[in-house]
């Protein structure tokens, strides 16, 4: 049977090491890459705004929960 590779949530890549490469957040999978780029992104970088949205997007993954103001090209 085949080794299962996740696909990182934030930068959409299949880690090299599969699911030993990264960690698993609210069931969704991030990369050893995403992570350290998380860690190591400074606080109002555009790098660091980037990734919380997609971390939000993660861990409430239905729009409606969200009640913070968000740009009108959110999918339908
Ligand atoms: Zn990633």
């Amino acid at each position: 049977m085949d080794k299962i590779y996740p696909r990182c949530a934030i930068c959409d890549q299949i880690p090299t090491k599969g699911l030993f490469d990264g960690f698993r957040l609210n069931g969704r999978f991030i990369c050893s890459v995403c992570e350290k780029r998380i860690i190591t992104a400074e606080s109002g970088d555009m790098e660091y705004l980037k990734n919380m949205r997609n971390i939000r997007f993660i861990l409430y993954p239905h729009p409606r929960t969200i009640t913070a103001k968000q740009p009108a090209s959110v999918k339908k």
